[in-house]
């Protein structure tokens, strides 16, 4: 990716709409001499800007914005660099990500033996009574491409509980020590939504799927305060090192809030953090009150996070056909979907309080699911203005994307996950249904909102990696250098948009965030 980062500054776009009403204080900082792309399409591109606080409160020609210089002001020449509107990761789990920039990292691993060698060598690094989490494994990079067992890690690992997470956080791989600390065994019955992978005698091989993680999950000791703490400060720090200025944290616990809270209260909080607890606790918000977007400028909460089904990756995303490599398989809904009626009774009442839904769908059949409760909720409770979202919404049915557009949907994707999976995502669904996938163009051309985010920690949090993905669509391994599906690239400009603007909208804040203003509910 040829980027040259130090070409590029990256700045929060906040526009005080009555500032200028009053007697105007002098600006704190002025940048002049900057290639600025505003994102609003009435005035695209401007040379200076002026900050006050927080606030950007003019941006034009140098000459208008010096009538806010004083003797105070700071004046920065950016010597023609680009400025772009601070970039607003619409999906991250922000604590994890912070966690796992200090964690055994194996998402790079080119073998099965090197995950083992890297496992080793965190061991010596691993507090008695610790477990050694997250990893992001990939097997599609290891040659046979297959998954993990508790065995090819339990002679390096024989004291340490170890529970290492698949890149799509879909599934994990426990060793025996985790096994044993979680009291599974060949007789652990299957859970709904959740898949124990077996070996042939009946044996958990070390690898559960989706909703069969919790069985797992359930014995990890959860993370102390001070750990939280200390995930949410490196998280902070590497967001603003990549120019990333909001975040909008997807089934965020309300012990991340609270640390998130806390930093706030100290002066420390640098991104600005929008909270989506899981919609299985949407009373817990509604209960005192909290509505959509709810807070202040650097912490709000008031959106409920949904799970409707589990990855391409794992086999577990919802499809309404059989899997292309694994004939028996349509994929499984999540366990919050047990019965599907329980999901929407829930999202119903969450709407009714008014919580903003944003529910991870993947497959076509639950996005098609999904799409069906946001439309019986906008009949029962009236449309006001929900911006209900789909999380992922990678493998859309052709006959969906004029639903998403007449509900009012927004998308929230990850560009990055269509060059990463666009690796062996063919092989999974077959040609037919990937056309569809990851299809920006289509949701544009119906005029559904975007939003473009990272899910990190399940992918880099570098925005610049998602605008090379949404543009190029060149696959990571070098295969597709003029695009896999070229039809579904989208220009920088809509990108950056869908990176910026569209995020902003998707957390009710493009007043503030951005200047444009939509031009109807649904699009701008
Ligand atoms: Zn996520």
């Amino acid at each position: 990716m040829n980027y040259n980062r130090t070409k590029i500054l990256t700045c929060l776009i906040v526009f005080a709409a009555a500032a200028s009403a009053q007697a105007r204080p002098a600006a704190d900082l002025i940048v002049i001499h900057a290639n600025i792309y505003t994102v609003d399409r009435r005035h695209p591109k401007a040379e200076a800007i002026a900050v006050v606080g927080e606030r950007i409160v003019a941006v034009g020609s140098k000459a208008e914005v010096d009538a806010w210089r004083g003797p105070e002001t700071r004046l920065l020449d950016a010597h023609g660099k680009l400025l772009l509107p601070g970039f607003n990761d619409s999906h991250v789990h922000f604590t994890d990500g912070g966690a796992a920039l200090a964690g055994v990292q194996l998402n790079d691993a080119t073998s099965a033996e090197e995950v083992k060698r890297r496992l080793a060598a965190q061991v010596a690094k691993t507090k008695a009574g610790e477990w050694i989490l997250g990893g992001d494994w990939d097997e599609t990079k290891w040659s046979p491409a297959q998954p993990p067992t508790a065995a090819l890690i339990d002679s390096v690992t024989p004291n340490v509980p170890v529970f290492v997470s698949r890149y799509d956080g879909h599934q994990g791989l426990a060793n025996s020590v985790a096994l044993r600390l979680a009291a599974i065994s060949a007789g652990t019955a299957d859970v709904p939504g959740g898949v124990i992978v077996r070996d042939a005698s009946g044996a958990p091989s070390g690898i559960f799927k989706d909703a069969a993680q919790e069985l797992i999950f359930k014995a990890i000791p959860p993370p102390s305060h001070e750990q939280r703490l200390a995930a949410a400060r490196r998280a902070l720090a590497y967001a603003a090192s990549v120019g990333v200025t909001s975040v909008q944290h997807m089934s965020a616990a309300f012990a991340d809030v609270e640390v998130y809270s806390e930093l706030l209260e100290h002066g420390q909080l640098t991104t600005r953090i929008y909270c989506a607890p899981l919609e299985t606790e949407w009373q817990d918000q509604a209960k005192v009150g909290l509505r959509r977007a709810w807070g202040s400028t650097y912490l709000r909460l008031g959106a409920v996070k949904g799970f409707a089904d589990g990855s391409i990756g794992s086999r577990t995303a919802a499809l309404f056909e059989p899997y292309s490599d694994e004939p028996d398989n349509r994929g499984i809904l999540s366990a919050e979907m047990h019965p599907p009626e329980a999901m929407r009774e829930r999202l119903m009442k969450a709407d009714a309080a008014g919580l903003q839904l944003r529910v991870h769908a993947i497959g076509d059949r639950a996005i098609s699911m999904i799409l069906d409760m946001f439309a019986a909720i906008e009949v029962a409770n009236g449309y006001h203005d929900q911006r209900m979202t789909i999380e992922h919404a990678q493998h859309v049915a052709p006959k969906d994307f004029e639903r998403f557009a007449r509900l009012h949907v927004i998308a929230s994707m990850q560009p990055y996950h269509a060059i990463d999976d666009g690796r062996w995502v063919e092989a999974r669904i077959g040609r037919e249904r990937a056309k569809t996938s990851y299809a920006w163009r289509s949701l544009l051309d119906h005029g559904v909102t975007l939003a473009f985010g990272t899910d990190w920690g399940v992918a880099p949090l570098d925005p610049l990696f998602g605008l090379y993905a949404a543009v190029t669509r060149a696959t990571l391994d070098g295969k597709n250098p003029q695009g896999w599906f070229p039809e579904q690239r989208i220009t920088l400009a809509e990108a950056v948009e869908a990176y910026t603007m569209g995020s902003a909208f998707a957390e009710y804040q493009e007043q503030k965030k951005a200047r444009s203003r939509p031009a109807s509910s649904r699009t701008w």
